[in-house]
């Protein structure tokens, strides 16, 4: 075995898993709905809103990430919404996390349902690798209540493409030595990093699989795709990506993204995933007890071009709506209508702060929001998250809606 580990772990369907955990929590006879056709997302009754997660079951429905409720009700009349609930999706997080460091000397969160943690050097501690993944995993099942897939491999690209094996409730490996036999069969559209229109391209070239592109010419790649080409050709051999993971304390920053299942195009699509990435990022900053004051948007197109913009705020914040609202800005900014296949949202220069530096411009809007914000905590904690849906994911409007 490598001397190098890397466990790339991945909470399964987590924004669902953590709403079916809370309910068995609280009362063991509820349905579990992880069990049955369930998404995560706006609103039955005035059948607005998206898709943000979804259970396994969905899948023989072709039910897509991104898609409008109304569309994958269509597909399947007796599916469950359940509303989001951020506040509960960053306490599981938070948790996980701080589990997970104490067994791992260093834990990257990914995202917020992702971890890489590199074990090098463990086996004296815990023994074998793989045998120590399976009881890692048995135990976050146990501990909270979800489950979870384990890649374990020598760098931070097969972990992941491990973890991404069959699911749920998974340990898989991928050493270098297996990827013959366990990567390169697989659809050239599995490769981590490699976009759709990518994919048409390379098949259109009669690259079918992850094995076909690593044995392909390197000279005929770089002449059709460039860089891009070039590393998707060392990454399906089997070399590491570059991930930055900020190390750097003093400059903390926090970020969440989603890829979209289906490409989506319509810009009020798009704001609603960024309204739920703030959403996310904005409750882990008021977790932290921390305020941002740089933010930025991340576009990815279906040719994995990456655009991103960031601006500085006047003063630091954790408001949702604030965020939200130089997230939306950035967006039209940015956006050149091309379809998106990733949206990110992030933030940066936190700083652990009570003092709301009062701008010239504000005119006691801050405040507002702020008190907002708390209150929405709040009830939500007292009543559930089903209690307050802030207006655009009530009142969503489609293209088609607009005359
Ligand atoms: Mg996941």
């Amino acid at each position: 075995m490598a001397d190098n580990i890397i466990f790339h772990i991945d909470v399964n369907s987590a924004f669902l898993s953590f709403e079916a955990a809370r309910r068995l929590h609280e009362d063991p006879n509820a349905l579990d709905l992880r069990t049955v056709p369930a998404v995560v997302g706006g609103d039955k009754e005035s059948r607005h809103g998206i898709v943000l997660a979804k259970s396994i079951p969905t899948k023989p429905y072709k039910i897509t990430t991104g898609e409008p409720i109304v569309s994958a009700l269509k597909k399947c009349p007796s599916l469950l919404i359940v509303k989001p609930d951020y506040r509960l999706y960053v306490e599981y997080s938070t948790k996980l996390m701080e589990y997970l460091k104490s067994y791992a000397p260093v834990v990257e969160q990914f995202s917020i349902d992702e971890a890489f943690l590199d074990m090098t050097g463990t086996r004296s501690l815990y023994g074998d690798p793989v045998e120590f993944a399976h009881k890692l995993k048995d135990e976050i099942k146990e501990r909270f209540g979800f489950t979870v897939n384990i890649g374990v491999s020598e760098n931070h690209l097969l972990a992941k493409m491990a973890s991404d094996f069959e699911k749920p409730d998974r340990v898989h490996t991928l050493f270098k030595d297996e990827i013959k036999t366990k990567m390169w069969p697989l659809p050239i559209e599995d490769l981590f990093f490699v976009g759709r229109s990518q994919s048409t391209a390379f098949r259109s070239l009669g690259i079918n699989t992850i094995g076909d592109l690593a044995n392909a010419d390197p000279a005929l790649l770089n002449a059709h795709f460039k860089k891009n080409g070039m590393s998707a050709y060392r990454h399906a051999n089997g070399e590491d990506i570059n991930l930055d993971f900020d190390h750097d304390a003093d400059n903390k920053s926090y970020s969440n993204s989603t890829t979209l299942s289906s490409d989506v195009t319509s810009p009020d699509i798009a704001k609603q995933v960024l309204l739920s990435l703030t959403e996310t990022v904005a409750a882990r900053l008021r977790h932290d007890n921390m305020k941002i004051s740089v933010v930025s948007v991340l576009i990815r197109d279906t040719d994995f071009n990456d655009r991103s913009k960031q601006t500085s705020l006047y003063s630091a914040t954790n408001v949702t709506d604030e965020i939200y609202r130089t997230i939306c800005l950035l967006f039209d900014n940015l956006w050149d209508h091309s379809p998106i296949r990733l949206l990110g949202v992030a933030v940066s220069k936190a700083v652990e702060t009570d003092i709301y530096q009062m701008n010239l411009f504000d005119d006691g809007r801050h405040e507002k929001l702020s008190r907002l914000d708390s209150a929405l905590d709040k009830v939500r904690e007292k009543y559930g998250d089903d209690s307050v849906k802030r207006a655009v994911f009530l009142k969503p409007r489609s293209d088609k809606d607009k005359s």
